[in-house]
């Protein structure tokens, strides 16, 4: 029997979204239904209601999600009902040519469930491939990896998107180490992240900046050791900064989280010889950066990117939730307010405002 919910649609570009009454279709081999227990409010869902990702409305919106399967199709062994899940964008085929090779967190060929959710006999797109502003949701059983189940679900559930980008980008992508200087550009939900990761990684100096004071005062709580504030200053002077904090010598690991021409110069110039950037922060199309090939090749090093935080949920998201189970990982710090499933719209305004980390949708 299909399942009656309620969901956060969004009907067109630009349209305020709603809560709709949707159906979700029982699972079909390889699927699961899993009740949603909590769904973080990420920039990706604004971006879908905007129209900037494509224009495949209705959209059911949310992908941040923590939940409890509900039913298992034909052929699912990674789960079973009852299993306390976080939700993924990453289920690896095992079968594209970076599977086959050993890199699944690469995947190319990632699963989402084959039948779709409906509104009115529409066919949703899920945001994402997940859709979880909603009560139940439909996904590829590969979406769903198992976790401890003592994690709260507002907590749990911000591994599945822009905490792990964060997290990844500074322990994957940017494999941040032991000793290691990083410097975090941007530091809203997935820069705060990239300084949690640094710090549970070892970096011994964790420099954040941003033009938001308060902004900086999140990045200081979870744990950088240096904060600046680049409102008004050229690039050299930021770069000056960030190597008067390292000896002279810039970071090894800048880690940028923005997305804009200006902050990637920055890190560019800011990481020390042979160190890493790492972009993480989403550039939109007309962007483009200009760089001296000369600078490019002479200062070595690496210049990466990392698609949600490079992470492969099977092994990253267990780990990640052990950690903070253990009180290493500070996760609960990235939950500004728990609001209801009518909320969305008014969250969206707050994180356009810069005013919350997070807001997550408990359901
Ligand atoms: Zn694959
Ligand atoms: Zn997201």
């Amino acid at each position: 029997m299909p399942h009656e919910v309620r969901g956060v649609v969004a009907r067109s570009k630009g349209a305020p979204v709603a809560v709709e009454t949707i159906q979700v279709p029982d699972p079909g081999p390889g699927e699961v239904v899993v009740d949603v227990q909590a769904c973080g409010v990420c920039h990706t869902d604004l971006h879908y209601r905007e129209g900037a990702i494509n224009d495949e409305f209705p959209f059911l919106l949310g992908h941040e999600a923590a939940g409890t399967v509900s039913q298992v199709g034909a052929g699912v062994s990674n789960v079973n009902e009852g299993d306390f899940v976080i939700l993924n964008w990453r289920a690896v085929c095992g079968q594209c040519r970076s599977c086959l090779r050993g890199r699944p967190q690469y995947c190319f060929e990632t699963h989402n469930a084959h039948q779709k959710m409906t509104l009115d006999g529409v066919e949703l797109t899920a945001a994402l491939g997940i859709g979880a502003f909603a009560e139940k949701t439909l996904v590829a059983a590969g979406q769903a990896t198992k976790v401890d189940d003592s994690a709260e679900p507002e907590i749990a559930g911000l591994i599945g998107c822009g905490v792990m980008a964060g997290l990844g980008a500074a322990m994957n992508t940017g494999g941040v180490t032991r000793g290691d200087s990083v410097a975090v550009w941007g530091c809203g939900g997935v820069g705060d992240a990239a300084i949690e990761g640094s710090r549970i990684a070892g970096a011994h100096t964790i420099i954040a900046i941003d033009l938001d004071d308060r902004k900086l005062k999140w990045a200081k709580d979870f744990g950088a050791t240096h904060v600046i504030n680049s409102a008004g200053m050229s690039t050299d002077q930021v770069v000056e900064a960030v190597q008067a904090l390292t000896g002279g010598n810039g970071v090894d690991i800048a880690i940028e989280a923005v997305g804009s021409p200006a902050a990637y110069e920055q890190a560019f110039y800011a990481r020390d010889l042979a160190g890493t950037v790492v972009l993480v922060g989403v550039p939109n199309p007309e962007m483009r950066i200009d760089l001296p090939m000369i600078e490019v090749f002479g200062r070595g090093g690496s210049l990466k990117s990392s698609w949600y935080g490079d992470c492969l949920p099977t092994r990253d998201f267990p780990m990640l939730i052990d950690l903070h189970l253990q009180g290493r990982l500070q996760l609960d710090r990235f939950v500004s307010e728990k609001i209801g499933i009518e909320d969305v719209e008014a969250a969206f305004h707050k994180m356009e405002q810069g005013e919350v980390l997070r807001s997550v949708v408990m359901i």
